[in-house]
């Protein structure tokens, strides 16, 4: 069988999930990650079914059911009155139509989900990738002065890539002039505040303010997102802690759930939001990218993780019995496979208007990463 070594820079929910891709084609998948340790940062993932499903045949659905939870809805509403402006059926429906249910999950659960489906040698931790050097084979080199041969790079180092840096030099993001707030809260601290086990997105006078609530771990914490307009925070992080009586002002006069929500938050980690156009093009020679470092995306469809994953899969069926002289092929197709898709999903998200009413959610939920025509 043709094996390729590939050495993915990051090991974040799309660089995992290419590693696991990538293995059931028989290439030898390393990750290079530059945490020395996969900690319990971070706060929600949200896996629509679009997700659930390439995760599914991945082999790790059974094991994020056990701690994930599975929305039975997907609502919106009105800041104030809190009148329902669509409602959307999710788990056993989602189940039906698309295959696969909506599991909101901790991002720590996901990661550790994941990488214990790899074997050790597959993972190599406290691996900053610094440059990528062109040639065949290719060479990666960290931060700590070692270099690593392979035959591809790929570039699953998140919304900061390093790879992405390397290849087409500095981006230069837009600045939205929000701020957007993290959170995870017992449910037990919030027992007044009624459909938690619904996905809700409190849709706000103006759009520069907004908050979805979701259950996580089996429906005992709930993850609380928020936004505010602030011009003079910049810092795009996803781990800086923010005043929560700062997000708790901006919202007094919304409804009494999401004021009672807002109480029960001990702490925030607050990062500033930018926007980024869809690249044109996402390799040079061989290396290429997937996930945030691809496309970059604000928040607001929450298909961020989604989209890592269904590159994940779609850059493996492209690479299925690919040797060194297919490879630029192979990165053209999973380019074209896939950049239409991540710039539709970019663009909604910063439009920010993505199932406020009534509308249809088959277009991102029903895509079928295993399934799709490839170019
Ligand atoms: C610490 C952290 C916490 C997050 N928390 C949330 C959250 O609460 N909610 C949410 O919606 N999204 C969160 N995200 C982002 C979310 O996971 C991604 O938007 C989405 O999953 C896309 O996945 P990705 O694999 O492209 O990027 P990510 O999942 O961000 O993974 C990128 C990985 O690359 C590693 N890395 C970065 N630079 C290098 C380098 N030079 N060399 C090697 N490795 C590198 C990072 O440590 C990280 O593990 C978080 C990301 C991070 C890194």
């Amino acid at each position: 069988m043709t094996s390729l070594k590939i050495g993915i820079c990051g090991g974040g929910v799309g660089g995992l999930c290419a590693a696991l891709a990538l293995r059931q084609q028989g290439h030898e998948a390393i990750v290079f990650e530059r945490a020395k340790q996969f900690l319990r940062i971070g706060a929600d993932v949200n896996l629509t079914p679009n997700a659930v499903r390439a995760l599914d045949r991945l082999g790790v659905g059974e094991v994020l059911r056990e701690t994930a939870a599975r929305p039975t809805h997907r609502i919106s509403r009105t800041w104030d009155t809190g009148e329902e402006t669509s409602r959307l059926p999710m788990s056993e429906a989602a189940e039906v139509r698309y295959g696969a249910p909506q599991l909101t999950i901790h991002r720590g659960d996901l990661l550790q989900a994941l990488a214990n489906a790899l074997p050790e040698e597959a993972i190599r931790l406290g691996k900053q990738a610094e440059r990528v050097e062109q040639g065949e084979p290719m060479r990666i080199h960290f931060a700590d002065g070692t270099s690593e041969e392979v035959d591809l790079v790929v570039g699953g180092d998140g919304i900061h890539s390093a790879v992405r840096r390397e290849l087409f030099g500095e981006d230069h993001p837009e600045f939205t002039g929000l701020v957007s707030y993290r959170a995870v809260v017992p449910r037990s601290a919030v027992p007044e505040v009624e459909n938690l086990d619904a996905f809700t997105k409190w849709w706000g006078p103006s759009p520069d303010v907004q908050v979805v609530v979701f259950p996580l771990t089996r429906g005992e914490e709930v993850f609380i997102f928020a936004t505010t307009p602030q011009d003079d925070w910049r810092e795009e992080s996803w781990t800086l802690p923010g005043d929560v009586d700062e997000l708790r002002r901006v919202y007094r006069a919304f409804h009494p759930d999401v004021q009672a929500l807002l109480a029960a938050c001990d702490s925030v980690t607050k990062s500033a939001l930018y926007v980024r156009e869809p690249m044109p093009q996402w390799s040079v020679g061989h290396a290429t990218l997937l996930g945030d470092a691809a496309h970059p995306m604000v928040p607001f469809m929450a298909q961020g993780a989604c989209m890592a994953i269904e590159d994940a899969v779609v850059l493996s069926r492209c690479l299925e019995g690919v040797d060194r002289a297919g490879l630029s092929a192979a990165l053209q197709r999973y380019e074209e496979a896939r950049k239409a898709r991540t710039a539709q999903v970019q663009r909604g998200s910063r439009a920010n208007d993505w199932l406020k009413g009534e509308g249809t959610a088959d277009w991102v939920y029903g895509y079928d990463a295993w399934g799709v025509e490839l170019p």
